[in-house]
């Protein structure tokens, strides 16, 4: 099954497309940690990217393109995949359609998980990541069971993203409005966009997307 996550920074992609991932034995291809990791091995990619996911704007569209065209040619995307963060632009998604229609794939649904803006800025200022296996955590909504201990691997080592403040969320959300909102229009008129409320708690999330997959 291939599916799209849809929705503004912080309205939980990332967390549900973790869960999706093990119930659906699919993979999780996140642009964002696509991107971090470029950034983080100094490639040429990530120097041009740098800049640009700091702020808090979009990296140029035939960058991310071409990333995602390698990415689900590889093996472990055969029993499919759920895009978190891709696509982000008309262009994007139009580009996306090229992709699958060369590649024989077909689109099942979109999930735009819809959420307020205010709420937003809390849950990003408050989330970090375990170093070793990336799961997500909220200093509020998320705490480990055990304070500073990962649930998952058992890592003490966790980090916040340097685009996290306040100042570059208002900046993100803009660019969502304006760039990455107009494509839940197109993928309504296709038929396949299914909206879930982003502002329920993370259990009901997961519910309602769990309907919607298994429907
Ligand atoms: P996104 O990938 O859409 O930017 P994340 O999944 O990283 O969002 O979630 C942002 C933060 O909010 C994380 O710290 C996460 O633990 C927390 N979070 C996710 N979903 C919810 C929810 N429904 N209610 C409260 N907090 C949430
Ligand atoms: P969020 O948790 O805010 O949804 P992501 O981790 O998905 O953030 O993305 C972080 C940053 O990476 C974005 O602000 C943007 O600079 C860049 N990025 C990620 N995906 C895309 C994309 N599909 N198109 C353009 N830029 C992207
Ligand atoms: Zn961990």
């Amino acid at each position: 099954m291939k599916l799209i996550l849809l929705g503004p920074p912080g309205a939980g992609k990332g967390t549900q497309a973790k869960r999706i991932e093990e119930a659906l034995n699919i993979v999780q291809l996140s642009t964002g940690d696509m991107l971090r990791d470029e950034v983080a091995s100094g490639s040429e990619t990530g120097k041009k990217a740098k800049d640009l996911m700091e702020s808090g704007n979009l990296v140029p569209d035939d960058m991310i393109i071409g990333m995602i065209s390698s990415r689900i040619d590889r093996d472990d995307c055969k029993n499919g995949f759920i895009l978190d963060g891709f696509p982000r632009t008309g262009p994007q998604a139009k580009a996306l359609d090229e992709l699958f229609a060369e590649k024989g794939m077909t689109l099942r649904y979109v999930i735009e998980i819809v959420a307020d803006d205010e709420a937003m800025v809390e849950r990003i200022t408050g989330r970090y990541t375990c170093d070793e296996c990336g799961s997500g955590y909220h200093d509020k909504f998320q705490q480990p069971k055990v304070d500073g201990v990962c649930d998952k691997c058992g890592s003490t080592a966790f980090s916040r993203r340097a685009d996290d403040n306040a100042e570059t969320v208002r900046a993100r959300l803009k660019a969502y409005h304006e760039q990455t909102e107009p494509i839940s229009s197109y993928y309504s008129e296709k038929g396949i966009l299914r909206k879930v409320d982003g502002m329920a708690g993370i259990n009901d999330v997961t519910a309602e997307i769990n309907d919607i997959v298994r429907s």
